[in-house]
């Protein structure tokens, strides 16, 4: 059993367009699927996953509704577990909040970085505390995001800050934050929160990715490959290498994503 946590895909109409912008904004990324849901489900069956968690972002206050009607949507298929997403600054966040839960999606994806305020901004403080009573999961891009120039709006010692507002499931991605190890190993390990291992194969350490598990604990990290970014197979070849005992491999694989997901 493997379940990816991190992954991405668009609208077929809209979706060659979006990974090539997006790939091109970060530095010239090259996709490894054609930015569908039907391509990224089969790269996803080829490389043996058999659930994966699709990520969505609001960038804006007009796309957020169509943003979650297509997560509700892919949600259809069996293999797909998608999250929402709410932009903080739109009038109707809240409302959108209780649309999310009513479309039975269970978590809601930010990207600070693309929506242009800090993970400890005081706008966030209601919306944590809503996502709390609706009992959604958070989960956020954290570190570097290679698409932006500094300052990078959820550094560790920013989520810290800002997990005094958080009662709910709360997942930094990449590790804690991509390209921030050593503010990860400070300030975040053995925090209650969940790290996802993606956009770890070839952009951190070895060592560092050891430490990191050693310090935290194999109980909240969750499988996860950024796709298309990264292959569920690269970062599988990343665990592998960590000298990690099967039970550990298989919390990190599927179990605690199971626990979590309530699957
Ligand atoms: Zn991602």
């Amino acid at each position: 059993m493997l379940i990816d946590f991190h992954s991405h895909c668009f609208p077929d109409k809209i979706a060659a367009g979006a990974v090539e912008k997006i790939g091109g904004k970060a530095g010239g990324l090259v996709p490894h699927t054609d930015g569908t849901l039907d391509g990224l489900s089969a790269l996803m069956k080829q490389q043996n996953v058999d659930h994966f968690v699709v990520l969505n972002i609001a960038t804006n206050e007009k796309q957020m509704q169509s943003v979650n009607d297509f997560a509700a949507k892919m949600n259809e298929r069996e293999e797909v577990i998608a999250f929402g997403s709410v932009y903080p600054k739109a009038a109707n966040v809240m409302e959108e909040l209780e649309r999310i839960k009513a479309l039975g999606l269970k978590g809601v994806k930010f990207q600070f970085d693309y929506q242009g305020l800090y993970v400890d901004d005081e706008i966030m403080k209601p919306i944590y505390k809503k996502i709390a009573q609706l009992d959604l999961i958070i989960m956020i891009h954290a570190g570097f995001d290679y698409g932006f120039a500094p300052p990078y709006m959820a550094t560790p010692e920013r989520i810290v800050n800002a997990l005094r507002w958080v009662d709910s499931p709360f997942i930094a991605s990449h590790w804690g934050g991509l390209s921030c190890a050593e503010g990860v190993l400070k300030q975040l390990c053995g925090l209650p929160l969940w790290f996802d291992t993606s956009y770890g194969y070839g952009a951190m350490a070895m060592p560092t990715a050891k430490m990191i598990l050693e310090k935290h604990g194999v109980d909240k990290m969750l499988f996860g490959s950024d796709c298309p970014w990264h292959t569920p197979r690269e970062e599988q070849r990343l665990i592998e290498s960590l000298g990690l005992y099967e039970a550990e491999k298989e919390k990190i694989y599927f179990k605690n994503a199971e626990k979590l997901l309530g699957i």
